[in-house]
């Protein structure tokens, strides 16, 4: 495999499962369609990612705050954002097998599944419904939130002035959000239940197309500071005739998935146009004082819209590597150090008791600071194996000669060169390469 063949879906969904990354959910009753759990890597993997977001967009700068508002908000905060008259896909019906499928995955007039004839396209509201008290009728009526975003909307004034920030400042979110999707797949590309991550990062209108382009920069260099390949993404501008309703520019990270270039990230400039939906359907001034102009007025907004999921996936597809070792070949993760689910594996040279409990003495140790694993059966060789291939960077050798002189190696994922360092400076040691 060349460094940039893309592995192929099924392969990597086989390992996703082997190695307890992703599983389907509800999978004992067959499955539902849409939703995954994260298993005991994949929850480490997954976590890595959403603290990676936030150390550089919330703790590394001081121009951004954090908020995390509830998934179930007034009824009134989607009527406000158009999301209950604009949420929609276009949707078909078969006549004949009764499917349903997004009108834009159609190419001709028949169903792809069966050749029946097909209904004319209607729109579908993805939102999923849900009711919020005791009585189930329209009063009660809410939904699981589609996006982010407007929970930051409606908190603007608020998180403002609490925090007492001035323009421009930012705030950002990460969360569980719900669309109910006509044709999920494509692993986690498209499920009906996913996370984002999202900016919304308030500024001057007049300096909006500038920060635009800094953001684009931003978040672009953030996935390949994260061990990206450059090469594997690319950045698509929408013409005018593509743009959401109130976006005035938007540009999309693409990742090369192995179904084709697809959506990472979505940045849009979207003006000042949901700080006036909820002036207006709430009534409340949300415009921002300027002391410096002394004028009151509504910021624009740069949105960097991103997804948890997506960026997991994508992470694993670029790390996925097969190389040629000895007469084999070799599956590795190569995970930045900050994502692999397991930062470092303890390895014991053979099951003898004296090995044994000096590794289990080295592993107490490395615990304290880091996801581990301890490991003790099968030859070394497999067990290399096994930490290549779900990204561990590193595995420390307990052998025989690690009881006499309390020394015990160090050994690479990437290059599988091997250090010997004493038990007593392992953890600098190891501090030193896992510093991100
Ligand atoms: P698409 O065109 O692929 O449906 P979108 O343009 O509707 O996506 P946005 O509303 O811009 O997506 O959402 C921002 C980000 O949220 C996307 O870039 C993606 O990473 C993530 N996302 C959106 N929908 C899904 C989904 N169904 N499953 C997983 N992630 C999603």
């Amino acid at each position: 495999m060349t460094e940039t063949t893309v592995v192929d879906l099924e392969t990597l969904v086989a390992l996703c499962k082997r190695r307890g990354f992703i599983f389907p959910s509800s999978e004992i009753y067959g499955g539902i369609g849409g939703f995954w759990d994260y298993g005991p890597l994949g929850a480490e993997l997954k976590r890595n990612i959403r603290d990676a977001w936030w150390r550089a967009c919330v703790q590394r700068r001081n121009d951004i705050v954090g908020l995390d508002a509830s998934i179930i908000m007034h009824r009134d905060v989607w009527v406000a954002s158009g999301h209950v008259a604009e949420f929609t896909d276009p949707m078909v019906d078969c006549r004949r097998c009764k499917r349903r499928f997004r009108a834009d995955d159609v190419a001709g007039p028949r169903c792809p599944e069966c050749g029946g004839e097909l209904t004319d396209a209607r729109r579908f509201n993805l939102m999923f419904k849900t009711f919020v008290g005791p009585v189930e009728d329209d009063a009660a009526l809410t939904y699981l939130r589609p996006e982010t975003a407007q929970g930051i909307f409606v908190n603007f004034r608020a998180v403002q002035q609490a925090m007492r920030l001035r323009l421009p400042f930012g705030i950002a979110q990460m969360g569980k959000a719900f669309r109910n999707e006509i044709t999920p797949g494509k692993y986690l590309f498209r499920s009906r239940e996913f996370e984002q991550m999202e900016i919304e990062y308030f500024v001057k209108p007049g300096t909006d197309e500038e920060m635009h382009r800094r953001w684009v920069d931003e978040r672009l260099s953030w996935y390949v500071s994260l061990g990206m390949r450059r090469e594997s993404l690319r950045l698509y501008e929408y013409p005018p005739h593509e743009l959401a309703h109130y976006s005035k520019a938007t540009v999309d990270i693409q990742f090369r998935f192995p179904f084709g270039w697809a959506e990472l990230e979505g940045i849009a400039n979207r003006t000042a146009f949901d700080l006036q939906q909820h002036s207006e359907h709430s009534g409340n001034d949300l415009r921002y004082y300027d002391d410096e102009t002394n004028e009151h007025y509504l910021p624009y907004v740069i949105e960097p819209s991103a997804g948890v999921d997506r960026s997991f996936l994508a992470f694993l597809i670029d790390a996925y590597r097969e190389e040629p070792d000895k007469d084999e070949t070799r599956v590795l993760l190569r995970l930045h150090p900050a994502l692999a689910p397991v930062k470092v594996a303890v390895l014991p040279l053979s099951k003898k008791p004296a090995l044994t409990a000096l590794a289990h003495e080295v592993h107490a140790l490395v615990r304290q600071s880091w996801p581990s694993m301890y490991d003790e059966t099968q030859s070394i060789g497999r067990r290399y194996r096994r930490q290549d291939e779900i990204g561990t960077p590193f595995c420390v050798t307990i052998d025989f000669q690690s009881l006499e002189d309390r020394a015990v190696t160090i050994r690479d994922r990437d290059t599988m060169a091997q250090v010997r360092v004493p038990i007593a400076e392992l953890c600098p040691a190891l501090a030193d390469r896992l510093r991100y």
